[in-house]
């Protein structure tokens, strides 16, 4: 089997970072950035960042999303 590179911090799955300027989110129910003043939904499934507020179902775990 080859070996793959480890990914450096698995803990870091529910931290997140802003797309736009990569600021590290506050983390609350929705993330929130403090610099971009936005705040990002999160899949209650899987606990993925949801990027983009269009988003009807979750790019991890492809479950629906629910307001
Ligand atoms: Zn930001
Ligand atoms: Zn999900």
């Amino acid at each position: 089997m080859p070996a793959k590179p480890e990914k450096e911090n698995n803990s870091s799955i529910y931290r997140f970072s802003c797309p736009c300027c990569n600021e590290e989110l506050v983390i609350a129910e929705n993330p929130y950035c403090k610099v971009c003043k936005v705040s990002f939904g999160r899949c209650r499934n899987c606990g993925a960042l949801i990027m983009e507020e269009t988003l009807v179902v979750c790019h991890q775990c492809g479950k629906p999303l629910k307001k």
